[in-house]
């Protein structure tokens, strides 16, 4: 057995490995931890790059893929790319949903048989205040998206981004969960998870403080090298941060495992690593 699938084992690295696509987007969140919109560094991770990574991460024995930017659906690459690491492992893509025009769906489809899910942000039941953080129309595209999406048969998650998870209004949580159930996507693919204090989340003074300690070790892939999570390659003042990196190179993938691993080992026993992306 690998040290790497020993310590998914042993829970102390989570299964999973993240591929950064790119960095561009076509929105500009007020809390967005890599500084995304459409005229940033678009710090592409080449397509075969992510699947020479992938491929290796399947032989030291990692469970799943997560794929993040940036907007990834802004690259007309990326269904195939998502169907290829869902034929291997079960992957997650998270999305704004709003560029899932009838092509992009169209071809979407090969990943309906696979377990892959789409996961898209919804913060709020009411559209303003949804908008508010994320931009006009948001809550238009995304309740238009959905169902397409499920109507055929993509696996579909929502994660909801907020300030203060616990202090949130019961019945504002009620009238959002009430809103996916009505679309068909059941409470364990709804996500609620805190604002990190990166990014422009930090610029605009929003979240909750985010290093080795607070976060659970989960390989980050990137074009500019591997991470400890993937709360880890933020954008500050259009630099990219460093604090969590653990390795410039990321092939062989067992180099930035080994780095991780050491890292995570030095950490003291009990640390709360809580923040998760998902
Ligand atoms: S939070 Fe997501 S959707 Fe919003 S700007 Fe950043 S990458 Fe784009």
């Amino acid at each position: 057995m690998s040290a790497a699938a020993d310590a998914i084992a042993s829970g102390a690295l989570n299964g999973r490995v993240w591929f950064y696509s790119n960095y561009h987007c076509n929105l500009q969140c007020s809390y967005c931890l890599t500084e995304s919109g459409p005229r940033v560094l678009r710090r592409e991770l080449p397509g075969e790059v992510i699947l020479d990574r992938a491929a290796e991460a399947e032989a030291l024995g990692f469970t799943a893929f997560g794929v993040t930017g940036g907007e990834p659906f802004i690259r007309d690459d990326m269904p195939a790319l998502v169907a290829e690491l869902g034929r291997r492992r079960p992957t997650v893509v998270l999305s704004n949903a709003t560029l899932l025009n009838e092509r992009r769906l169209r071809e979407l489809e090969p990943v309906a048989d696979l377990p892959v899910h789409v996961q898209i942000s919804l913060d709020h039941p009411d559209p303003v205040a949804n908008d508010e953080m994320r931009g006009p129309e948001n809550f238009r595209k995304v309740m238009e998206a959905i169902p397409k999406l499920v109507e055929r048969g993509i696996g579909v998650r929502i994660a909801t981004t907020l300030e203060d998870p616990d202090a949130v209004d019961p019945e504002q949580r009620e009238r959002l969960c009430e809103l996916h159930r009505s679309m068909g996507i059941p409470d364990e693919d709804h996500v609620v998870r805190p604002i990190v204090n990166r990014g422009r989340a930090a610029t605009n003074d929003l979240g909750l403080l985010a290093g080795f300690e607070q976060l659970e070790p989960e390989l980050t892939v990137t074009v500019d090298g591997a991470f400890y999570s993937p709360f880890g390659p933020t954008v500050r003042g259009g630099r990219l941060d460093s604090d969590l990196l653990v390795s410039r190179a990321t092939a062989p993938l067992q180099r930035p495992v080994d780095a991780l691993l050491r890292i995570a080992d030095q950490l003291p026993d009990g640390h709360d690593a809580s923040i998760g992306i998902r």
